[in-house]
């Protein structure tokens, strides 16, 4: 069958605990979190900004992320990570507009998490969708830009295999708000009829995707055990290369 007669012409993946595997994490999201917002914190004392001490400034970061998704997720609006960042010096007595934002976002020092590692079967994955013609995106709730979890993905060696890349951060609606994968579609020059979504969260991934009618797939691996709660994907698998075949009988 030639690319054109296929009628799927674009995968679009998740990111977390679906390219890459979050099973090894040393630690916790919310210790390696405090621990870059205390590069920030270094960062603003180093420049001699008034602040009060490190672990008041944490702890009101923390705070300002946990109240920023739990608003987000009334509306499913995206947290963006620069708001985060500029409600925390506002409640440290800093006045942002003081501050060069994209230095404050360079200072947070974002990187790979430590452990977490791509799936096994990624890179051999995108490869091989690379290969057969489709067009790759990714989509990801994330409140950091971009630019950030470009980062990780260029340190996993996975960037270039992506044609778009968004997270809820940018965009402004995270999973399973229709506006992110229309986004997502439109970036990538495609339509639901002609799109598969792949992520590992019933409840954000697979409604959303169900919901604006593209073909569904849950990536639901080992060390995972996220009940669907009425959530009905199209496909389930348990590794990434069991897309291939998937993507083939469509
Ligand atoms: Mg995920």
């Amino acid at each position: 069958m030639s690319h054109s007669a296929k009628r799927i012409d674009a995968v679009i993946f998740d990111l977390d605990d679906t390219i890459l595997d979050w099973a090894g994490l040393n630690g916790n999201f919310g210790t390696v979190n405090q621990m870059h917002a205390g590069y920030l914190y270094d960062y603003l004392a180093t420049a001699d900004f008034p602040l009060p001490p490190k672990d008041d400034f944490l702890q009101i970061f923390r705070n300002t992320v946990i109240e920023g998704w739990r608003v987000a997720k009334q509306t499913w609006a995206g947290v963006r990570f620069e708001r985060v960042v500029v409600e925390s010096l506002t409640a440290v007595n800093l006045d942002p507009s003081q501050l060069d934002m994209d230095e404050l976002m360079q200072a947070y020092r974002w990187g790979p998490m430590p452990g977490v590692v791509p799936f096994a079967d990624a890179e051999a994955t995108l490869l091989a969708l690379r290969q057969q013609g489709y067009k790759i995106g990714l989509v990801t709730n994330a409140m950091l830009p971009m630019w950030m979890r470009d980062i990780e993905l260029a340190h996993y060696g996975l960037l270039d295999y992506f044609d778009a890349r968004i997270t809820s951060g940018d965009t402004g609606y995270m999973k399973p708000h229709p506006a992110i994968y229309w986004r997502a579609m439109g970036l990538l020059n495609t339509t639901p009829d002609r799109s598969v979504f792949v992520g590992d969260r019933p409840e954000n991934d697979i409604a959303g995707a169900n919901e604006v009618g593209m073909v569904s797939v849950l990536m639901s691996p080992d060390h995972l055990d996220i009940p669907l709660n009425g959530v009905e994907p199209h496909y389930t698998i348990t590794r990434l290369e069991q897309l291939l075949p998937i993507l083939a009988g469509i």
